[in-house]
């Protein structure tokens, strides 16, 4: 086994702390669909129009940046909050809309927060059991034990909060949100106290439980590397607005809007314009489709694209610096005819010395073309 294989099987043991974790029940998985939702706050919209379906036992995970209406939109599927108009359906069955409202706990979908929210002066085990008043005290008791040994924590259950590290307690809140077997899992940024290697076991371990209970999930991330790790789908959002849906390699290989590009991939932008079909830059002529003649564009580079040559092949170009990130390093290379620097990521056993001459070229399938102006707004309402 590698060095950073044992590593992290070390941090995944150490995680799961010393109790084998139980084989999770199988929930009633539940479709998922927003129909037109809209919820405004005064005079500002937190979600505007956002129409998604999210089918059985998928994990959808919803990537975008602070403030573009992602929690808005999880409270409104969990029935926390309202839309100010549109559905929300569970199995087709409408419990958001203008003829119906379902409360939360009658909708079979469970929601687990970004802070983990558990109770300080409630056990672990009351804790878990707190979403499930419609059993007796016993019943819930014996299921909130039951889905702690899921998460591998039965042995703290008479325990208080405090004493979890915070991945135990994520682990906790993972287990108090399927205890009631919801049909669907919404998860606010489960992740996001976490340090990063923790981060990483818990999100595999998180995504077994969910997969082991076959339930629907959604996931909420800012990180478009989680989202495309652990979704089965991704939805981007931006600025109350679902752009664009669709599996990792369908949003990274062909992202519809710049801003789509840019959260996905490290971007070379080049300005130029459309003739003959094609935009011109420095580094080469490439293919505009679908963009008029004369239209402004901008062309991307993922600077995983760029290559460095021996002088005298590609374009002539220049190192001002390299940084060295691990396995790749980070170049950025002068090209004549660019007023800003390119930036290249190769294998770090390529890095040029800082000052040579270099020739550069690029990879056609890392190039992408939009009209300049397109995507930094999103689609217009
Ligand atoms: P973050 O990643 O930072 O948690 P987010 O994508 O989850 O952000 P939301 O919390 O859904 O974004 O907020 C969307 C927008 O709605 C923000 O501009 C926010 O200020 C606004 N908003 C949310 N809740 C309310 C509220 N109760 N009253 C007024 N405005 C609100």
């Amino acid at each position: 086994m590698s060095e950073a294989a044992a590593a992290k099987r070390a941090v995944r043991k150490a995680a799961r702390g010393k109790a084998v974790r139980g084989k999770t029940a199988v929930t009633f998985a539940a479709r998922l669909d927003l129909e037109h939702v809209w919820r405004r706050y005064g005079e500002a919209y937190a979600l505007q129009d956002v129409t998604l379906e999210v089918p059985a036992s998928t994990v959808l995970c919803l990537l975008g940046p602070s403030g573009c209406g992602k929690t808005t939109l999880l409270r409104i599927a969990a029935g926390v909050e309202r839309p100010s108009s549109g559905r929300v359906l569970v199995d087709a069955e409408e419990v958001a809309g203008p003829n119906r409202f379902v409360s939360p706990e009658k909708r079979g979908v469970g929601l687990m927060f970004q802070d983990f929210a558990l109770f300080p002066h409630l056990s672990i085990l009351d804790n878990v059991a707190f979403g499930l008043r419609s059993l007796t005290k016993s019943q819930g008791r014996a299921e909130a034990l039951h889905a702690l040994e899921r998460v591998g924590l039965a042995q703290y259950a008479k325990e208080y909060p405090h004493i979890l590290s915070g991945g135990e307690q994520q682990r906790v809140a993972l287990a108090r949100a399927i205890a009631p077997r919801p049909g669907v899992i919404l998860m606010d940024e489960p992740f996001s106290g976490l340090d990063s290697q923790l981060r990483e076991a818990m999100r595999e371990d998180t995504l077994a439980i969910v997969r082991e209970a076959r339930a629907t999930c959604i996931v909420v991330t800012h990180d478009a590397e989680e989202a495309m790790r652990m979704g089965d789908r991704v939805a981007l959002m931006q600025k109350g607005r679902i752009v664009q849906t669709g599996t990792a390699p369908e949003l990274y290989r062909a992202p519809s809007t710049l801003f789509a590009a840019r959260v996905f991939s490290d971007l070379n932008e080049m300005r130029s314009t459309v003739r003959g079909g094609r935009a011109e830059t420095p580094l080469g002529t490439f293919p505009a489709k679908g963009l008029a003649e004369g239209t402004d564009a901008i062309v991307c580079v993922r600077q995983s694209g760029v290559r460095l040559l021996k002088p005298g092949k590609g374009t002539p170009g220049r190192i001002l610096d390299t940084r060295f990130l691990g396995d790749v390093g980070l170049v950025e290379v002068a090209v004549q005819g660019l007023d800003d620097p390119v930036l290249a990521r190769v294998r770090e056993a390529d890095v040029p010395e800082k000052g040579a001459e270099v020739g550069v070229a690029v990879d056609e399938g890392a190039i992408l073309v939009f009209e300049a102006g397109n995507g930094d707004e999103g689609p217009s309402p």
